[in-house]
């Protein structure tokens, strides 16, 4: 039985810890929570461990909402919506921790921890020195003390119900197993009356009805212990599927800060498209199994499968999203792609963009935060603001550099230009209109001096799109300057 064929309807959670801002690797674990929950008409839940105050940073959780919802992965519960469980929000839910911790001490399965921190530094340097693993368990008090009352002043202990090796099935990793090594006594509840992650999560989990656990493979060397305490606890545990790694560039090491596993958000503000980061994403460690690359939120809903979640880790680099960006903004339609620009242009460069404009913006982009580049310095839009003061020899072509020549051309296309009427002034009107002329005298000849003179550059659009960019008025204008500049003579 695959788990998507499971009856239980399929709940999945993303549960961050808001210790600072969300990263790539964060997000697409979110990501595939979300998917295989919508694929089956299950629940997705966004939960936020913060048990660990110190470790908090202010405004995370905010950032962590903002980055999925920049996303489009919609929670079904979450901080701001609570769940008929309660809270999503660890730290509003410290008495249903307190209250199963009390049942494991009512079994005589959770004891308090008697030790100082010195003498557990002890324990640790024992270990150390006859090169064996620490473990806690081999320490246990006497039962008279592991009977003492738990008054919350003490760290409170799991007793490991079976030191026995430990199996178990990851969907992605298939059976996995562990020594008894793997398995201690740990801490369940910490003396600030807060949960550690290892039991919050699993209360809550069980409480919130997840039916798939899908986290990175940190959590692995920890399942063991997890197990033992569902044992303890008489529940099942949930399915667990291990994601791969997001790995950097040459393959050797997992992406981390400081090789750009950056702020989510600097993305977006750098102008990538969600749908291109989505897409990227869900293609780290997961392929449909067919030739697509490019999909949408919509797609991706439908095709997802968890089974197919690969176990090696995959890529990510700024390239390869910059491609999925181009992809996402080609199948874009103009009026999208309009709106999509607004935060990124000034209000002149704004006026500059309209239908004309936009099917070349669309052809020049990685991201819409290289649009207003277009428009200044040696941006290949930036003839559209201004005529550039450009020399007169600029307009001879360099294989013919003949200037009567040259003056016959530009008076030629000068006239032709305004002979088009302005509903045909048009790219492809203009083309038509002076092609015969274009082919008859040569096309570097006619072209190069039209082009600059339209343009005032020697890099640009061609001369039919230029002009059809800057209309019928501003063109001829244009090509009036080159003809007065071609007329002046040198100093
Ligand atoms: N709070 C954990 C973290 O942020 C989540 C692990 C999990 O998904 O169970 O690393």
């Amino acid at each position: 039985m695959t788990p998507e064929s499971s009856s239980k309807p399929i709940v999945t959670r993303f549960a961050p810890s808001p210790t600072g801002f969300m990263h790539i690797g964060g997000v697409r674990t979110a990501l595939f929570a979300y998917l295989l929950a919508r694929k089956n008409k299950g629940t997705f839940i966004l939960r936020i461990e913060d048990t660990d105050k110190e470790r908090e940073v202010a405004g995370s959780v905010k950032h962590i909402q903002d980055s999925l919802s920049w996303l489009g992965i919609e929670w079904d519960f979450g901080p701001d919506k609570p769940g008929p469980f309660g809270s999503c929000i660890q730290s509003e839910r410290l008495s249903i921790y307190k209250k199963y911790a009390l049942e494991l001490v009512a079994k005589g399965l959770a004891y308090p921890d008697p030790y100082t921190a010195e003498e557990l530094a002890a324990f640790r340097a024992e270990a150390d020195m006859a090169k064996r693993p620490f473990l806690y368990r081999n320490h246990r008090p006497s039962d008279e003390l592991m009977k003492a009352p738990w008054d919350g002043t003490k760290p409170l202990r799991l007793k490991t119900p079976t030191i026995a090796r430990s199996h178990w099935h990851d969907v992605v990793r298939g059976d996995l197993q562990a020594g008894e090594e793997a398995q201690d006594d740990f801490i369940i509840m910490k003396s600030d009356g807060y949960p550690t992650y290892n039991f919050a999560h699993i209360i809550d989990d069980h409480e919130m009805g997840v039916t798939h656990i899908l986290r990175g493979e940190e959590f692995i060397s920890s399942t063991p212990k997890y197990l033992s305490l569902y044992e303890a606890l008489g529940l099942m545990p949930p399915i667990f599927a291990t994601l791969p790694p997001i790995l950097r560039d040459d393959k050797t090491k997992k992406l981390g800060k400081r090789d750009g596993a950056k702020d989510i958000l600097e993305y977006k503000a750098e102008g990538y498209l969600p749908e291109a980061m989505l897409n990227i994403l869900a293609l780290i460690g997961w392929n449909p199994g067919t030739e697509q690359e490019v999909f949408t939120m919509t797609e991706l809903k439908s095709v997802f499968d968890v089974a197919k979640v690969q176990k090696s880790g995959g890529v990510f680099n700024e390239e390869k999203l910059g491609w999925f960006n181009r992809e996402h903004i080609a199948k874009m339609s103009d009026q999208e792609l309009l709106i999509r620009l607004e935060s990124f242009l000034d209000s002149a460069q704004k006026s500059l963009v309209d239908e004309r404009t936009l099917p070349l913006i669309k052809e020049k982009i990685v991201t819409l935060g290289d649009a207003p580049k277009l428009f200044d310095g040696e941006g290949e839009l930036s003839f559209v603001k201004a005529l550039s003061d450009y020399p007169a020899s600029q307009l001879l072509w360099k294989k013919n550099p003949d200037k009567e020549i040259t003056k016959k051309h530009i008076a030629e296309i000068h006239s032709q230009l305004n002979s088009i009427s302005t509903d045909l002034f048009t790219a492809e009107g203009i083309k038509n209109a002076v092609w015969p002329y274009v082919e008859a005298n040569g096309k570097g000849d006619v072209l190069w001096p039209f082009r600059v003179a339209v343009t005032g550059k020697e890099k640009s659009p061609d001369p039919f799109v230029s002009s059809y960019i800057l209309g019928k008025d501003e063109s001829l204008k244009r090509l009036s300057v080159a003809l007065e500049k071609l007329n002046t003579p040198s100093q």
